[in-house]
């Protein structure tokens, strides 16, 4: 029996290594597991290309629980190695591995935002182990080798009489960390991180029932049989090509990523890349709706088929972490901080391929089939928007196909709503307005008067529509948007003036008086329009400019920071003097009446705004029943 020295410059790896990596202890299995399938997938390279003489067959690996010795065993059928090898792979190799890994990581270590730990490899064994043990058989014709290891830099190499070829790896299982002898624990992990590996992992084993035999009597129960049960799926669907695969199979992929998840995602999108990097995946589109707040750890990073992290911040642009799916890359450096990522320029160019992927895919729904494409506007337009927000890029793209919903459902490209209003909704700088509601319900008054004026009425009701809203006028040349209660809709109003005013100017002036006796100025400015006889007599807008900036504040993002946390609620009261009721106010002889008058209707016009509110409003109602008792 031979022993030694490992030949290390920090003698005591192991604490380090422990301090370390405390909250990532489980990572050991991962890393061990990637272990054995790296010697099982070199095996099958080596017989494929004759330079292994075995018949490559069906290998497994197998990870058993000893609960009894407290001792674990991952064990492969890969190349195994020889006593010369462990000398050098695991006495040299993966020691001065681990060494290099925790330099770095000891710097990174400072970041909080480290994914994934790649690289420690085998030495993170010692994370949960008091003793490891490898015994190991090459394919090549030499004896087995059997490796303990305690910790401490002393080895023992010895003869091993195993036969069949492979590695097996014994883990003493250290006090503080039994957790790692409990069935569950152990199925978790290996669902966790090795769920889609490319060799069968088997755990256990579980019952099978068979099919009856022909002459089998009804009451016979069914035979069963013991069998592997094999955890993982070693082809997950974005390993395959996208034409070898059918709707069904996307679906049922998805189904497996997310076993709780009911709701079936509405399309999905193939990744598939090889230079200039590598990269596979599928990301899915969910239902998402209005909610912006949806979880965002739900695209899962894997590197060859082993689970790295489901934070793919950095990684995939922040608009895209709504979705769901896998991104499979062995391009992403990983024992690196986020800060870091986000500079690499491999990962920028990830980034970009993803972001062009997926505005594509939404072209080619649009132009194939627009009508589903409307269909599913609504769930996925909150992924949209905010692309268009937060990457040019998109933007540029999206401009085509983003859609601009009308009251009544009509889903219009921005071109095609230019060309539709282009003629009709001007206002006197000849901008084009674009008029839009955020809630049908609440605004429903001022809907119709636009429709009655036969302007389009768009239905913009994303939470981040304000942001939008501003990011286009900014784009686009000559075009404002103003919300069907705002004041630039008299703008548009003001340019049909023909409307001759039914008033004279005294009587206009003295109406003006009238009215800014009861109407508080601190909140109303008081506008006498000539508009048609039809339309309401009073009217409630509010400037468009300082409605969107509070929205934005609420929603965060851009509007935050001029500093309008205080800005007062000031509104328009139109009051159209043509309409019927007005000339009243203005011939009514008392004043206690016509301040009646007016009160009542400016809280008719406010509670068409939603603004008559608690006291007021039962004031009102009260006032209401009075007058017609
Ligand atoms: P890495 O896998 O990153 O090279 P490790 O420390 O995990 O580093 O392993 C060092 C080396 O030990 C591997 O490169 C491989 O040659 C050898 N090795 C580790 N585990 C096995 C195994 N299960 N079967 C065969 N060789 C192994």
């Amino acid at each position: 029996m031979a022993t030694g020295n490992i030949n290390v410059s920090v003698e005591n790896i192991f604490p380090l290594i422990k301090k370390f990596l405390y909250s990532d202890h489980e990572i050991f299995l991962r890393e061990l597991i990637s272990n054995a399938t790296d010697a099982t997938l070199k095996l099958k390279h080596l017989t494929s290309i004759g330079e292994a003489k075995v018949t490559y067959g069906n290998p497994l690996i197998e990870v058993k629980i000893d609960k009894d010795n407290k001792k674990l065993h991952i064990i492969d059928q890969g190349i195994g190695m020889t006593a010369e090898e462990v000398e050098k792979y695991i006495n040299e190799v993966a020691f001065s591995g681990a060494e290099e890994f925790l330099e770095k990581y000891k710097d990174s270590a400072k970041d909080s935002g480290i994914i994934g730990h790649f690289g420690l490899g085998f030495y993170s064994a010692f994370m949960v182990a008091s003793k490891v043990e490898i015994i190991t058989k090459s394919y090549k014709d030499e004896p087995a080798a059997h490796w303990i290891c305690d910790g401490s830099p002393t080895y023992s190499l010895d003869k091993h009489e195993k036969t069949e070829r492979g590695t097996e790896v014994i883990l003493h299982i250290g006090e503080e960390d039994v957790e790692f002898l409990e069935e569950s624990r152990i199925r978790e992990l290996l669902v966790k991180y090795n769920k889609f590996m490319p060799v069968p992992i088997k755990f256990g084993t579980k019952t099978e029932t068979l099919p009856k035999p022909e002459d089998a009597k009804e009451e016979d129960p069914a035979p069963t049989q013991e069998v592997d049960n094999i955890i993982n799926n070693p082809n997950p669907a974005w390993t395959k090509q996208p034409a070898d695969l059918k709707e069904e199979d996307y679906k049922s992929f998805y189904r497996e990523l997310y076993p709780m998840q009911f709701e079936e995602p509405l399309f999905n999108i193939h990744l598939n890349v090889d230079y200039p990097f590598n990269l596979t995946g599928i990301l899915y589109f969910p239902k998402l709706g209005q909610d912006m707040n949806l979880q965002k750890d739900r695209i899962q990073l894997y590197q060859n088929q082993v689970f790295v992290t489901d934070n793919v911040e950095g990684i995939v642009p922040e608009f895209l972490t709504m979705l769901r799916g896998v991104i499979d890359s062995p391009d992403i450096p990983l024992n690196v901080s986020r800060s870091y990522l986000q500079a690499d320029g491999n990962v920028k160019k990830i980034s970009s391929y993803i972001t062009r992927k997926v505005a594509d895919k939404l072209n080619s729904m649009f132009k194939n089939n627009r009508e589903d494409f409307e269909q599913k506007w609504n769930d996925i337009k909150i992924v949209i928007e905010y692309g268009m927000l937060s990457e040019e890029k998109f933007f540029e793209k999206a401009d085509k196909f983003a859609l601009y919903p009308t009251v009544d459902q009509t889903f219009l490209t921005f071109e095609e709503l230019q060309d539709k209003i282009k003629d009709s909704q001007t206002d006197k700088d000849d901008k084009l307005v674009i008029l839009y509601a955020s809630n049908k319900d609440e605004q429903h008054a001022y809907i119709q008067a636009a429709k009655d004026k036969e302007y389009e009425v768009l239905l913009l009701d994303s939470p981040i529509v304000s942001h939008l809203i501003q990011k286009l006028e900014t784009s686009k040349e000559n075009v404002t948007f103003a919300r069907v209660d705002a004041d630039h809709v008299d703008n548009l109003i003001k340019k049909d003036e023909e409307t001759i005013s039914k008033l004279s100017d005294e009587e206009k002036e003295s109406l003006k008086t009238d009215l800014e006796k009861v109407i508080p100025k601190e909140k109303y400015t008081v506008q006498l329009e000539a508009m048609d006889s039809g339309a309401s007599p009073f009217m409630i807008t509010q400037p468009e400019f300082m409605r969107r900036m509070k929205e934005m504040q609420q929603t965060g993002g851009g509007g935050g920071m001029f500093g309008m946390g205080n800005m007062p609620e000031m509104y328009n009261l139109i009051v159209n003097t043509n309409h019927e009721l007005i000339g009243q106010i203005a011939n009514t002889k008392t004043d206690k009446k016509k301040e009646r008058l007016i009160k009542q209707s400016l809280d008719l016009a406010r509670l068409s705004q939603n603004l008559l509110k608690g006291e007021e409003l039962t004031a009102f109602i009260s006032r209401s029943f009075e007058m017609i008792k």
